[in-house]
């Protein structure tokens, strides 16, 4: 599969899974802009490295996508956009009725919103080049629910609803919008979640891993980041041209349950 000649915007890939796509998308041939919301020279190190291994260019531009407008200039800035990758997502774990007030906005704002801004001024690109893919990482909490994640699976449900109703819009063009669903990776994000969990339930850090986190994953065994790379390349491919207002899992069995 070669993406040559086409240019990709990863919100959130200084870390984890966005890395990782945006890694995979570069080797498929594709220009890449990282994004997050710092700026410091090992952000722009990253993209420089990618362009390193593989040839293609590579940015990164600081945008903060928990701010509407950021979001927007972020696709602006790039100048041109044929592949979306809405992958800037945070955590927090809490009962609902002590769910903190700012946690439940920055979740919302950055996991939900930001795919809509940049979705909306990416669509002229898109439409003006005559090519388009969308790909909305969302997760397995996205087609199903877990305790104290009210924020998380509410937008990622939303994202989900979202992806279904933006491939409607774009049905009779060469444009599809698809969502990828991950169990669990191993990134950063789900690192920061081992020390509340362990606690919430009183347990070791590698019971937390077995019995709370790997539970739900009949496979046993954690996606990788290379693994929802190359779902997402394969979602750029001529092949997956009439996929279009779906999910994909990538969890290991997790919503087979
Ligand atoms: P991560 O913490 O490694 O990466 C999150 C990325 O988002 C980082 O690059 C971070 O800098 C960026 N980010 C956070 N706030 C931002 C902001 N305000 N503006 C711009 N960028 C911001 O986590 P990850 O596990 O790689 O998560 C990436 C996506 O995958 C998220 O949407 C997450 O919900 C989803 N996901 C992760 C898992 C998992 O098990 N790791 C499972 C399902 C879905």
């Amino acid at each position: 599969m070669s993406l040559t000649g086409k240019t990709a915007i990863v919100t959130g890939s200084n870390s984890g899974i966005g890395l990782g796509v945006a890694r995979e998308l570069a080797r498929a041939g594709a220009d890449v802009v990282l994004n997050s919301f710092t700026d410091r020279d090992e952000d722009h190190a990253l993209a420089a490295r990618i362009a390193e291994e593989t040839g293609v260019t590579a940015r990164y531009i600081k945008a903060d996508m928990s701010k509407g407008a950021d979001c927007r200039a972020l696709i602006e800035q790039a100048g041109t956009c044929d592949i979306l990758i809405n992958n800037a997502g945070i955590q927090h774990v809490a009962p609902i009725d002590q769910f903190p007030v700012e946690k439940w906005d920055a979740i919302i704002a950055i996991n939900l919103n930001s795919a809509f801004h940049t979705t909306a001024a990416a669509l002229p690109m898109m439409r003006k080049a005559g090519w388009g893919r969308i790909v909305n990482i969302a997760s397995a909490h996205g087609l199903t629910a877990s305790p104290y994640k009210a924020a998380y699976v509410a937008a990622k449900h939303g994202i989900v609803g979202m992806t279904k109703t933006v491939a409607l819009e774009t049905a009779r063009e060469p444009i599809t919008a698809n969502a990828i669903c991950p169990g669990y990776v191993l990134t950063p994000l789900v690192e920061a979640q081992i020390p509340d969990t362990m606690k919430e339930y009183g347990m070791s850090r590698e019971d937390v891993i077995k019995n709370v986190m790997l539970e739900r994953q009949p496979s046993k065994e954690f996606a990788t980041v290379e693994q929802l790379g190359g779902t997402a390349v394969f979602l750029c491919s001529d092949a997956a041209a009439q996929i279009t207002g779906t999910t994909i899992s990538v969890d290991g069995g997790w919503t087979a349950l």
